[in-house]
């Protein structure tokens, strides 16, 4: 059965690290701030806005939550993102999604200044990523990487399958696993037979929203599979993209939903804001 590769010890780590940091930023009279803006009702999101407010709390980093409305308007988010951007007791600002009908991430994420784009939402940051030049990555797309890294998987020239190729995860994750060696397919919703191209990866990461997308007719035997979907179920639970049961027959390692690339992504926020904190 497949080894299990939690994001649990690696998330303490680096939210311990991020604490270290906070203190010693509070003691020069700096303390580290993250403002969280919301427009959405969305009931998962809530939960998640909550758990990163929490984590932030309890490593010593202020974390402001700006709920504009699920009616924002979207140049009111903007406008928010841009008074956030130039306060300069606010070192990480995130623009948490959904939003409301017309608004675009991409779009309204270019507000964010570069240097506070603690979730690598600004286009920019996207681009510059993409170039080799210093930026936020997305903190999911950095999870991936960082639990790859933990668990002592060496990417070097490794065949990585990403399924899904959104600007928050899949794409800037296929950047981050180029830089690191890998060799990357990218596949979507238009791909034509998926399971062909993933079942020849030695690695594949499953960022495409839907619950068990990746059955293990899609695994080699033996590969690494990495699940970042994070998809609600009815009794309130959460599963990823990979049918885990099936698929732990078969591949060498998995990583688990939920204490996989979730807590990782959320402590990675917390190392960002630090850094930018740092530098401001
Ligand atoms: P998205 O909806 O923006 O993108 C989904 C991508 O998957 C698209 O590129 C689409 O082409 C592809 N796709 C959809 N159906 C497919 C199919 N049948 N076959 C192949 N490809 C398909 O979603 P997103 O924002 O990139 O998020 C992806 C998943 O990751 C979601 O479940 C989301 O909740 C989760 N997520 C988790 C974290 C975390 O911290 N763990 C953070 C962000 C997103």
């Amino acid at each position: 059965s497949a080894r299990v590769l939690s994001g649990k010890e690696l998330a303490a780590a680096v939210r311990t690290e991020a604490a270290e940091r906070a203190a010693a930023l509070a003691a020069a009279g700096r303390p580290p701030k993250l403002a969280v803006v919301v427009a959405t009702a969305d009931e998962s999101s809530a939960w998640y806005v909550r758990s990163i407010a929490r984590a932030a709390e309890k490593a010593g980093i202020a974390c402001d939550i700006v709920d504009l409305g699920a009616e924002a308007d979207p140049g009111r988010i903007r406008e928010r993102l841009a008074e956030l951007s130039a306060d300069d007791t606010v070192h990480g600002v995130i623009l948490q999604t959904p939003l409301p009908r017309g608004a675009k991430l991409e779009d309204l994420a270019g507000a964010i200044a570069i240097e506070k784009d603690v979730d690598g939402a600004n286009p920019l940051s996207l681009g510059r990523l993409a170039a080799g030049l210093p930026a936020f990555a997305p903190a999911t797309a950095e999870a991936v990487v960082a639990i790859l890294d933990h668990h002592g998987v060496d990417l070097a020239g490794l065949h990585v399958a990403v399924v899904g190729r959104s600007t928050v995860v899949g794409k800037p994750a296929a950047h981050l696993l180029l830089d690191r060696n890998a060799t990357v397919t990218v596949c979507h919703s238009r791909t034509r037979d998926l399971a062909a191209i993933t079942a020849v990866a030695d690695v594949v990461v499953a960022a495409a929203g839907r619950a068990g997308l990746i059955t293990a007719e899609h695994v080699r035997t033996g590969a690494v599979v990495v699940d970042v979907g994070t998809n609600p179920t009815e009794d309130g639970g959460l599963v990823g993209d990979v049918d885990a049961v099936a698929v732990a027959d078969k591949a060498g390692a998995l990583t688990p939903v939920p204490g996989g690339v979730g807590p990782v992504t959320t402590a990675l926020l917390l190392r960002h804001t630090v850094q930018a904190a740092e530098r401001g």
